[in-house]
């Protein structure tokens, strides 16, 4: 039966994904830039300018966008659990795919069994 096999694979692929997502330690959405910000003091250079550069991330949540300012010594760490975190999101999807295609597969592997029982008695 092919189905079978398909599954197996599928199956493998999926579960070495999962371990993946389990080994993470780290992790935490949004994207980081540089971004300015007027720091609000009529006296200060920024008042003519687009502002201080500060670094963030950004994200999405709940519908609601969000920044968190990010300090020098942490931006090589965050930028790394930004990536980490658009990772885990990408093996995430890439796990519904498998699923709705195992899913796929299992009920053609249930009709292949139907079919061959029906196969082993005539009044089936
Ligand atoms: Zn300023």
């Amino acid at each position: 039966m092919s189905s079978t096999d398909e599954i197996k694979k599928l199956e493998k692929i999926r579960s070495t994904l999962i371990m993946e997502l389990l080994s993470i330690t780290e992790m935490i959405p949004g994207a980081f830039n540089l971004a300015f910000r007027k720091c609000g003091k009529s006296n200060c250079w920024c008042s003519n300018g687009k502002g201080h550069p500060f670094n963030r991330i950004i994200w999405t949540e709940g519908g609601k966008v969000r920044t968190k300012s990010i300090p020098d010594e942490d931006i090589s760490w965050i930028k790394r659990i930004t990536e980490v975190h658009r990772e885990f999101k990408g093996k995430c999807r890439e796990i519904q795919k498998i699923d709705g295609e195992v899913k796929k597969l299992i009920e053609a592997f249930r009709r292949e069994v139907i079919k061959h029982t029906r196969g082993l008695r005539k009044y089936l």
